[in-house]
């Protein structure tokens, strides 16, 4: 089984104006199709070419010797995650999430300043992450590279912000913080969040 890319939940323009069409294709059209093929040619003819892509991460993250292959999989899997955290459909936060994120950021709001400054304050590429605990319990994570919380235990995550210039670069060059408050007030997927979030 060879680790598909997904086909991108909306048009490549539906972003606009806050990520182009020009950023998402290279971003989906390059990047991320380059992680599927780099991690697709990893797995060729090995016994890990039948596994599932989390399964594939998790394997790979247990033996250096694959870190190769555990960037370029857990890559597919953060990209994916970020497609689905982002929609062009403004939302609504479900009462359930948002009654959690005023229990454990103190506001709506709270929440939404902290995401901002974790993700900005992630040095380097990497990214932000809304998780879950085991008691589900919300937390704001940020992850290396191409780290991923599918390594850590009893971790959900429900959100996330790609940090990489690539995610951003054509659009507000160094401004990350225009780019992240933009995407924060207005593409978030909450949604997919409390889906994630009800299914304990
Ligand atoms: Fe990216």
């Amino acid at each position: 089984m060879a680790i598909q890319q997904p086909k991108l939940p909306y048009e490549m323009n539906a972003l606009e104006p806050y990520i182009s069409a020009k950023t998402i294709e290279f971003h989906y059209g390059k990047h991320h199709a380059t992680y599927v093929k780099n991690a697709n040619n990893l797995i060729e003819g090995t016994p890990l070419a039948d596994l599932s892509l989390p399964k594939i991460i998790l394997t790979a993250a247990s033996d250096t010797v694959l870190k190769g292959l555990f960037n370029n999989a857990a890559q597919c899997f953060n990209h994916e995650f970020y497609w689905n955290s982002l929609t062009p459909k403004k939302q609504g936060i479900p009462s359930e999430l948002e009654g959690a994120l005023v229990r454990d950021f103190g506001s709506v709001e709270g929440f939404k300043k902290a995401f901002h400054a974790a993700a900005l304050g992630q040095f380097g590429s990497g990214w932000a992450w809304l998780v879950a605990d085991r008691d589900n319990r919300l937390e704001i994570i940020t992850t290396g590279n191409a780290e991923t919380p599918l390594t850590k235990p009893a971790c959900r995550p429900l959100l996330c912000l790609d940090v990489w210039e690539h995610a951003y670069y054509l659009d507000y060059q160094n401004r990350r913080a225009d780019y992240l408050t933009a995407v924060i007030d207005n593409l978030l997927n909450w949604d997919m969040a409390a889906r994630i979030y009800k299914a304990t």
